[in-house]
């Protein structure tokens, strides 16, 4: 799209504040435009979500692609699983799809970062994107958040029951109690995450997503049973009762800064 005027873009990461921002925005900006960004290792709870909202908005959300995806770039990269330090994924499946939309247009891009966050995040440094923080400004905070969803009927995505933030599911930033949460509840990703797991055969050197620990080694019984009462949050009360993101909601926001804030607030 090319035009002389500003757009206004929000792009949504299928988690609770930016599909807040956008119930929080509906009808304040014509024109807005929402985006997607997918890196094709999305959990399916995502896309019923986005659904969801698209149902909510009355409008499509228009789903950003890197046509060569994850397996492409992991073999660009010599097979260096992304990490928080090589986090190539957020910038060849989330940001460049996310410019290469934009194009050189002036655009306002609306970041879902709460007034309660001490983050910049990971955005475009794009001279022709300006972010715009509608949460900062306002000072919606994150119980405010809940509310907004809760308002507008759309809850939370159902992987908050067992996860703190929406993003593919092998993202390094899960913590182990939500890698024991995947296992549970997507055995079959938790196996396919495990395939991207190597050892070196000559330096010995391990590829893994989780710090110091295979998912094989996390998913030895006497480990998850260890990993689930020290973390205290993924027990059947605790599903039933509340999401993991109440549980855990303090350590969201510790390491939120890493989070792919263009796609996972
Ligand atoms: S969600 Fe995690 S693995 Fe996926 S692109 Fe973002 S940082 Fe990378």
């Amino acid at each position: 799209m090319n035009t002389n005027e500003t757009r206004h873009i929000l792009s949504l990461s299928g988690g609770k504040d930016s599909s807040a921002l956008a119930v929080y925005m509906r009808g304040k900006v014509p024109g807005m435009e929402y985006v997607f960004c997918d890196t094709g290792k999305e959990l399916a709870e995502t896309y019923e979500y986005l659904a969801k909202l698209e149902a909510f908005l009355g409008q499509r959300i228009v789903r950003l692609n890197d046509d060569r995806g994850f397996d492409h770039w992991l073999r660009i990269y010599a097979g260096y699983l992304p990490s928080s330090r090589t986090r190539w994924c957020t910038r060849q499946l989330k940001l460049k799809p996310f410019e290469k939309y934009v194009g050189e247009d002036e655009v306002v891009s609306y970041v879902g970062i709460r007034a309660d966050e001490d983050r910049e995040g990971y955005i475009s440094t794009k001279p022709n994107i300006k972010a715009r923080f509608p949460f900062r400004e306002d000072g919606i905070a994150h119980a405010d958040v809940l509310r907004i969803l809760d308002e507008a009927g759309l809850g939370l995505p159902d992987y908050y029951k067992w996860r703190s933030r929406s993003g593919c599911y092998f993202c390094f930033f899960q913590r182990k109690a939500e890698w024991v949460g995947l296992l549970k509840h997507h055995p079959d990703l938790y196996e396919e995450a495990k395939k991207y797991e190597k050892i070196d055969p000559e330096t010995g050197e391990r590829y893994t997503w989780a710090q110091g620990e295979s998912l094989e080694d996390i998913a030895r019984p006497e480990r998850l049973v260890q990993i689930r009462s020290r973390s205290g949050g993924l027990g059947k009360k605790q599903e039933a009762s509340r999401a993991l993101v109440d549980v855990l909601g303090s350590e969201d926001d510790d390491d939120g800064d890493q989070a792919c804030t263009i796609c996972s607030v």
